[in-house]
This record gives C-alpha cells, sequence and structure tokens, in this order.
C-alpha cells in the first residue's frame, strides 16, 4: 500500500512545511536493491571497552564489505593495539580520535563491550559514543556486542543488562532511518556473531531496530561461505505464501538460492501458482488446520529430499471484544496461528523429514509482546508462538535445528489495508521510523535467521517494527 504522507513529506514543497510545522519526516529508507552491496557500504567506526573479545570477528566480518572503510577510535587509550589488530585480520583502518566538533561521518558505528564487567565500566559506551552520535550518516547502522547476561553473574551480568536499556534509547534518539541493535554472544560463541554482524550492517535490516539477539556457541565457519546465496541447495516450505509477507518470504528464500514449496489454501491456488511460478518453486495447496496436513506436509518435504527451512507464515485475524467473541472465531485463530505449528513442527521431526541443520521461523506479533484491543484471541496466540520458541529451542537444539521467531509491527499489507484509516495512520506512525513496514522487511529478517550462518542462533524474537512505541 502507499504511503500518502511518507511521499508527500519527501516532496520538495512538504518538506519545506512538514519542517515549518514541526511534523516528523518519514525518510525513505535504503533498501537492498538486486545489483547493489548487501552489506554496509561507508566509513564505519569501530571500538571497543577494555578486555572485550569480539573484535577479531567484527574485523573479520568487515573485512568482507568491499565498500566499507574503517577508522579506529581510541577511546579507552587503546586504539594503537586496535590498530594492530586490524592490521593482522588484513582491514585498513584509519586511527581516528574524535571530537564533537570534527566533521567526520559515518555509515557503521560497532562498539565491542564484552568486556564490561561492572557498571563503573558503562562508562566504556558514553565515551565513545557521545563524540559521534550525532555524525551518522542517513539509514546508519549502530551495533553493540554484549555477553550474554543469563551467563554471567554478579556486576557483570548486572552491567551487561544495561545495554539493553542503552540500544534501546538510542534507538529512539537517532533519526533519519538509522538503526540499533545489540547482539549478546556467549563466551566462545564469538565466531558466531558473522551472521547477525552481515545482517544488521546491511540494508537488508532498513526496518529492524531496538532489537536484542543472543548468539551461543555453534560450528558455522565463516570463512568459506558464500554470503550472496546464503541458501544455495536448500530446500524452504513456507505456509500462507500466496500474497503479502508469505509470497515476499517465498521471493527472498529463492533468491537467497532455496528452492521453495509455497503453500496455501486450495481457494487461493491461482496465486499460489503465479508466486510459484515466479520462483521456479513448488506449491502444496493444503488447509494447514486439516488432521492430514502435518502427514501431507511431511510426505511432500520427502518427496523432495527433506526439508531445511519451514516457515509458519500462514496466519489470521478475526477481532472482536472478549465478550462479543464466538467460540469459533478463537478456535480458528487459535488453530491457525499456533496448534496446527505444533503438530506440523513434531510430524516433521518424527518423520526424519527435517533433521541437522534444520531452521524453524514462525510469524509472532507486537500483538503477540504488547496486547492489543479485540486481540485476545489473536495477542494469545501470537504470544503463544514466543513460547514455542521458548519451550522448544533446547530440545531441538540438541538436533541441530534452530527456531526463532519474527514479531512484525505495522506492515503494509492487505491485513493492515483493512484497517479503518484513523487506527491504521495511528499504527503506521507510532515508531522511531515514523512508517510502516514492507513485507521484504519481515522477508529478509527470516532469510536472516534460515541461513546456515544463523546456526549460533536459536531462541530468538526479533521484532520488524521500526522500534514501536508499544510493546518491549
Ligand atoms: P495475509 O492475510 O495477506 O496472508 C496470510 C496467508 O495465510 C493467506 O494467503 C491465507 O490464505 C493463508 N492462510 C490462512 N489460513 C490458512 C490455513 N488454514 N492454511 C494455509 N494457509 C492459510 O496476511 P499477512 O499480512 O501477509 O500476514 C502474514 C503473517 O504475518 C501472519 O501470520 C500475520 O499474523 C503476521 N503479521 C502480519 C502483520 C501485518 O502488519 N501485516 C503484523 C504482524 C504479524
Amino acid at each position: 500500500m502507499n504511503d500518502t504522507y511518507q511521499t508527500i513529506a519527501n516532496s520538495s514543497v512538504g518538506k519545506a512545511l512538514f519542517n515549518a510545522i514541526n511534523l516528523p519526516i518519514p525518510v525513505i529508507l535504503e533498501r537492498w536493491q538486486p545489483g547493489q552491496a548487501s552489506f554496509i557500504d561507508g566509513r564505519v567506526l569501530v571500538g571497543a571497552a577494555e578486555g572485550g573479545s569480539a573484535m577479531d570477528t567484527i574485523l573479520a566480518t568487515l573485512k568482507t564489505a568491499s565498500g566499507a572503510q574503517l577508522a579506529v577510535l581510541a577511546n579507552n587509550g587503546n586504539a594503537s593495539e586496535l590498530q594492530k589488530q586490524a592490521a593482522a585480520a588484513g582491514v585498513n583502518a584509519d586511527n581516528y580520535t574524535a571530537t564533537r566538533e570534527d566533521d567526520a561521518r559515518f555509515k557503521g558505528l560497532v562498539f565491542d563491550a564484552t568486556g564490561i564487567e561492572n557498571p563503573d565500566q558503562l562508562k566504556a559506551l558514553w565515551a565513545f559514543f557521545h563524540p559521534v552520535i550525532k555524525k551518522l550518516d542517513k539509514c546508519a547502522r549502530v551495533l553493540v556486542i554484549g555477553r550474554t547476561p543469563e551467563t554471567l553473574s554478579g556486576a557483570a551480568r548486572v552491567a551487561q543488562r544495561g545495554l539493553e536499556g542503552f540500544t534501546r534509547s538510542v534507538g529512539k534518539e537517532i533519526k533519519r532511518g538509522a538503526t540499533v541493535q545489540l547482539i549478546y554472544a556467549e563466551a566462545g560463541a564469538e565466531s558466531q556473531l558473522a551472521a547477525p554482524l552481515q545482517f544488521f550492517l546491511s540494508p537488508k535490516s532498513a526496518y529492524v531496530s531496538g532489537q536484542v539477539v543472543r548468539a551461543r556457541q555453534a560450528g558455522f565457519d565463516a570463512e568459506s561461505f558464500d554470503w550472496q546465496r546464503p541458501l544455495a541447495g536448500k530446500k524452504a516450505l513456507v505456509t500462507g505464501g500466496s500474497r503479502g509477507i508469505g509470497a515476499a518470504i517465498a521471493r527472498v528464500l529463492a533468491r537467497d538460492g532455496a528452492e521453495v514449496i509455497v503453500l496455501d489454501i486450495p481457494p487461493m491456488a491461482e496465486d499460489l501458482n503465479k508466486v510459484a511460478g515466479e520462483i521456479g518453486g513448488h506449491t502444496l495447496e493444503l488447509d494447514i488446520t486439516s488432521d492430514e496436513a502435518p502427514g501431507v506436509i511431511a510426505r511432500t518435504a520427502k518427496e523432495h529430499g527433506g526439508l531445511d527451512i519451514l516457515v509458519h507464515n500462514a496466519g489470521v485475524t478475526r477481532d472482536k471484544m472478549l465478550g462479543n467473541m464466538p467460540e469459533n472465531l478463537w478456535d480458528m485463530v487459535l488453530n491457525i496461528n499456533i496448534a496446527s505449528q505444533l503438530r506440523i513442527n513434531e510430524q516433521l521431526l518424527a518423520d526424519g523429514a527435517m533433521g541437522e541443520g534444520g531452521r524453524i521461523v514462525s510469524i509472532s506479533s507486537i500483538a503477540g509482546i504488547a496486547g492489543n484491543t479485540g486481540q485476545t484471541n489473536y495477542g494469545c496466540s501470537k504470544a503463544a508462538v514466543i513460547g514455542m520458541v521458548d519451550a522448544y529451542r533446547e530440545e531441538y537444539a540438541d538436533q541441530g535445528i534452530t527456531i526463532n521467531a519474527v514479531a512484525p509491527g505495522f506492515i503494509e499489507t492487505q491485513m493492515t489495508a483493512a484497517i479503518p484509516f484513523t487506527i491504521r495512520e495511528a499504527g503506521r506512525r507510532m515508531n522511531a521510523m515514523n512508517q510502516g513496514g514492507q513485507p521484504v522487511d519481515v522477508a529478509e529478517t527470516i532469510a536472516f535467521f534460515a541461513s546456515p550462518a544463523a546456526q549460533g542462533l536459536t531462541g530468538n524474537v526479533v521484532r520488524v517494527c521500526g522500534q514501536m512505541m508499544l510493546g518491549a
């Protein structure tokens, strides 16, 4: 759907007028386009608190960015050490000492905070960011790397937890399409930071901000990985793939090299065929709540040589205030949005149709985090998706399978086009980017979790919401 407000605000007359009366101007976000650099393109400033352990992976990852120029900042007297580390990693880096007055500009700021062990040392955040936070280019990327608090105790745990409030507040201060994320790595999982660094420093994460991701130890080796076609040779199934977000997911997975089975209910056959035809994929006409669905999906997966990626995208809303909610609408939403997913997962794993290296990604919603008037059924089902990720991550990890959820905020689709005007406008604007997201923004985040590079990421819930004011 067209965002008329954004179009007018970005016209030359509109810009002057909106500025004069102090109305927000939602910037046109930089999204990845074929033929462009898929990673950060511009000047990146890196820094570290003393004792950090993530810099090797940060530098090795930045080395893969053709357009990135690095500058190393001395915020704690370790610039020369950092520069030596950069040289050893084969990365060209200037030694830059920031002042608030200099006219440097940055496309990215990356700070390794893994060494912070008590609240006093959080001052390193101020020292690094204070002189440069106003020097961000449009759609810049800010990343803080921390140590997973749950793996620590005492003052270190306290301080590391503080990073969350810091990054989320930064997200609400930086403007012009810039994003900020916090990535926690447990000790020994530093090499698994490559995938989140690649994604969160790229234009593919345009509408994701204020998020926290946890990386754990895993066997992924970034050295010889093909970041251009990360899903080459993978088989994926996307439920509800005939339109909206599901169709965008199918397209992005295919773009990244996957062979995709697109599933939807039989009445959607025409749209389904169109999407599958466009991406050279396969169709499966099926109601996921039917008794035979888990068996049919497992059988189809096996016919294709097994499934590597399963995306639970199919979902419906049937809004009514709880006091007016008929039983059938409650049952329908809970069955499609969560109960069927548990049955399908169970059957796939029981039949060996998904195994080692498998990726399950499910779509939750901001309504499952913050709740929403008239959506007790939907909010319940989408919170349960987060519960599923939580409940199964350990069990699945033992089988080499990851499970994560993506929680969209306001995304421009037929679902949100049907919302009455005033509520729709409120939904669109109540986020740090003052605009709705596009289906492709959700799709890119799904593709990130679906990648073999994301082996160390499980049990995460990432919101694709432009850092909405609602919810955590
Ligand atoms: P949509 O209505 O455009 O697409 C949903 C698809 O699921 C449809 O093609 C539909 O036919 C299919 N489907 C429904 N029931 C099914 C069943 N029983 N079996 C198989 N397929 C079935 O919706 P969308 O906006 O693209 O949303 C996709 C997902 O994202 C949903 O899970 C939705 O809850 C979630 N979501 C969307 C938004 C948003 O802003 N659009 C926000 C948060 C979450």
